[in-house]
């Protein structure tokens, strides 16, 4: 079975080596406050640092999951408010999250085919939270619209849900504050850990208003990771393995040129057998998750046909689930697979 569900997704081929290699040496069963640990959490932060082209003065933190990060920045990085501009259900469920946590979190719903719309706060914000790629309708907010977005309110932090493309796009850290993502996406591993890559703004705000009250509070993730430590026992595999992927990866710069190269081929494919991307305007498309609308019947035919040659194709999301299917444009999806799928589609339409 070759999966393109865009998370959990396809994991990278050389994990069952790895899992082997962390258990012959020993790493499953170290100590999180052993030098090995700390050792192992270094490397990985300097590994991603080069390899995502991450600035040299930002923080690098391990937690579980990207819904985690929902919490931790309504916890420690919110004071006086934040503004969430979305279009889709990820974007939607950060919202709601932060409004069982916060009273003043403002939500900005914007069309799915329209470009990112920043409205001035009607209330007293000072971190905004977007979307980098809404997984649930494939639609993506570029580099330079999140830089607008510093220009445009220079005083706020930025917090970005990036789990379906960091390590798939080269996204330009700079432009924002907490920048998050789980690894089961675009890093190609086994779900359990995610990825925050933190300014020193951000790092600075969170010991400012210094938060303390839960085990995942921000001061005292930032605290540990001073000395390569985490909290709590952490995914020591989930961080091995993070490891030895980044290791064998390309930078950024040459994953992105080939996710673009495979998103254009995708979108000449749609139109040669004529099927539609859910979203007409290709400037807000995503490069990493490729949403096909139909009708009802040709989305469930071509799902059961695709899994009869072992291609599973992901379940559209939410209220889409019915009338749409989604392609993971993953980095760790080879190319061959990819003509599997290509082949499929051109003589099942
Ligand atoms: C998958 C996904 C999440 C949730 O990730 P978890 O690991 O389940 O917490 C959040 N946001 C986006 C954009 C996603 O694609």
């Amino acid at each position: 079975m070759i999966s393109f569900y865009p998370g959990p997704s396809k994991v990278d081929e050389n994990i069952p080596r790895y899992v082997q290699d962390a258990y012959d040496t020993g790493i499953l069963s170290i100590n999180h406050r052993s030098d090995e640990f700390m050792e192992l959490a270094k490397l990985t932060v300097i590994e991603l640092k080069a390899k995502l082209n991450i600035p040299e003065n930002y923080s690098v933190f391990f937690v579980s999951s990207s819904t985690e990060c929902w919490e931790i920045i309504a916890q420690s990085l919110v004071n006086s408010g934040s503004l969430h501009f979305y279009n889709g259900a990820f974007g939607e469920k950060w919202l709601k999250y932060t409004e069982k946590i916060r009273s003043n979190a403002i939500g900005h719903r914007f069309e799915m085919n329209d470009k990112l719309k920043t409205l001035e706060p009607e209330l007293d914000t000072d971190t905004i939270c977007i979307t980098q790629n809404e997984t649930s309708n494939g639609t993506q907010i570029h580099n330079y619209q999140i830089e607008e977005l510093r220009t445009k309110f220079p005083g706020k932090l930025i917090a970005v849900d990036a789990t379906s493309s960091m390590a798939g796009i080269n996204l330009d850290y700079k432009n924002a504050d907490f920048w998050y993502a789980s690894v089961q996406k675009c890093f190609g591993l086994p779900a359990g850990l995610a990825v925050v890559v933190c300014s020193p703004k951000a790092v600075e705000k969170a010991l400012e208003i210094n938060d303390t009250c839960r085990y995942n509070s921000l001061p005292s993730i930032i605290k540990m990771m001073q000395k390569y430590q985490t909290t709590h026992t952490p995914n020591v595999m989930g961080i091995y393995l993070l490891n030895r992927v980044m290791q064998d990866r390309k930078n950024i710069r040459f994953i992105d040129q080939k996710i673009r190269n495979r998103y254009s081929m995708y979108s000449a494919l749609l139109d040669e057998v004529s099927l539609k991307h859910l979203v007409e305007n290709k400037e807000v498309q995503s490069y990493t998750v490729i949403p096909v609308s139909s009708d009802i019947k040709t989305i469930s035919r071509l799902k059961m046909e695709a899994r009869k040659e072992s291609l599973i194709l992901g379940n559209g999301y939410g209220n889409l689930k019915e009338t749409t299917f989604r392609i993971a444009n993953f980095p760790s999806i080879k190319m061959d697979e990819i003509t599997l799928l290509k082949n499929f589609l051109l003589t099942h339409r």
